[in-house]
């Protein structure tokens, strides 16, 4: 992340911050960095949705929030 110095003249950038999500991958501990747009959302019971991303080393399923 850059940090702006004291003198430095511009507009104030809005950092989205809060964009990215992290998550563990439970099948081979790799930590995976994710957007929205990378989530799937499965229906996993009657009235229950889960998102869900591929874990890009093992290839295995990581349950996510939506
Ligand atoms: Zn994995």
């Amino acid at each position: 992340m850059p940090i702006f110095k004291k003198g430095v003249m511009g507009m104030v950038k809005v950092i989205r911050y809060g964009n990215k999500r992290r998550v563990t991958c439970g099948s081979c501990d790799s930590f995976l960095e994710y957007e929205k747009e990378d989530v799937k959302t499965v229906q996993t019971g009657m009235n229950e949705w889960e998102g869900e991303i591929i874990c890009p080393n093992c290839r295995e399923k990581v349950r996510v929030k939506g």
